[in-house]
């Protein structure tokens, strides 16, 4: 990786996966406000091996804005895998990340920045004060996924904040150290507990194109932030386990008595429920402990999660020519 020596204040990462709707009316926000700071600065677009017109629509506006520089990952990686991508290729010495869709306000990137350097930062957090732009169901999950996150990580972990924020290239480079692959940036920002301050904003409904976050994807993020910070779950089946066997022994103790006192079959209900019951709570912990092992063994596997195919800021394509 050529890191060539830049005196560049800042880094602007932006993930995107298939945006071609987007960029231009991005690139109209941002580029007035990033101009208008009058430092160097670099704005990282990481394309997340899009499958529409987004790599030659962001090769093509680089022509007109040098300062544009495109980073194609060589297949679809995922959101946290792009961000990463680009937050480690990052040279400025503020790195801010921002979604592509425009829900976060380009123009609160200033703020972010005078607050860091005034205050002497680390991490700025981008705090949305409400969100009245989702559905329900996004605010519930959400609120749910805040409490559970603040218990396993820390109080360090602002609710309401995602992935818009601002980074120094010391915080990035200790993440750069975990030997973690791609973990989930929201909370081993926090965890690294570097000073950290906030700026609220509203955030916007998205300026064109679909959510690249189905609910899927929503479910395997919170799965993946409850493991990567807590062997907790585990515990469950031991719980469970004690649960079992004093109803067990509670159940023998009234069976028992039963059979002294009368003669007839009866109960096969409750011992069809308790095979059942039993069954269903060995599937579970069984299911757990799998969860544990596959990220165990993906750990040990330790293959990148992503795949630089370009950099333009790299003299050379690395290795093959960008499709
Ligand atoms: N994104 C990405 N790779 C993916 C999915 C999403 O780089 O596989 C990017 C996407 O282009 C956007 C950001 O991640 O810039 C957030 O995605 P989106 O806005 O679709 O999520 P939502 O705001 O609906 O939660
Ligand atoms: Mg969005």
């Amino acid at each position: 990786m050529a890191m060539d020596k830049t005196d560049l204040t800042l880094s602007v990462v932006i993930p995107m996966y298939n945006e071609e709707a987007v960029i231009g009316l991005l690139a109209g926000r941002l580029r007035p406000v990033l101009d208008g700071l009058n430092e160097p600065y670099e704005v990282v677009a990481v394309d997340d091996g899009s499958s529409d017109t987004t790599f030659p629509t962001l090769v093509g506006l680089r022509r007109s804005w040098p300062q544009l520089r495109v980073v194609r990952l060589r297949r679809n990686s995922g959101h946290q895998a792009a961000l990463t991508a680009g937050l480690f290729r990052a040279r400025g010495a503020y790195v801010v990340s921002i979604d592509a869709d425009l829900q976060d306000p380009p123009e609160k990137i200033p703020e972010m920045l005078s607050l860091a350097r005034e205050k002497q930062l680390d991490i700025v957090y981008g705090v949305r004060n409400d969100r009245t732009t989702d559905t329900r169901f996004k605010r519930w999950t959400a609120s749910g996924y805040y409490r559970m996150m603040r218990r396993l990580v820390g109080n360090g972990v602002p609710s309401n904040a995602g992935d818009f924020r601002l980074l120094s290239q010391a915080t990035i480079d200790v993440l750069r150290q975990l030997p973690e692959r791609t973990g989930v940036l929201r909370l081993l920002v926090p965890w690294v507990g570097f000073p950290s301050g906030e700026v609220v904003y509203a955030r916007e409904e998205r300026a064109a194109g679909r959510t690249k976050y189905p609910l899927h994807k929503m479910l395997l993020l919170a799965a993946d932030s409850v493991t990567s910070f807590s062997a907790a779950p585990l515990r469950i089946a031991t719980l469970l386990g004690i649960g079992g066997v004093v109803l067990c022994t509670a159940l023998a103790v009234i069976g028992f008595f039963a059979y002294l006192t009368s003669s007839t079959v009866s109960g096969w209900a409750s011992l069809y429920v308790a095979v059942l019951f039993l069954g269903a709570v060995q599937l579970l912990c069984l299911g757990l402990l799998g969860e544990y092992v596959g990220r165990i063994y993906t750990a040990v596997q330790g293959r990148p999660s992503y795949f630089i195919g370009y950099d333009s800021a790299e003299e050379e394509p690395t290795q093959a020519e960008p499709v």
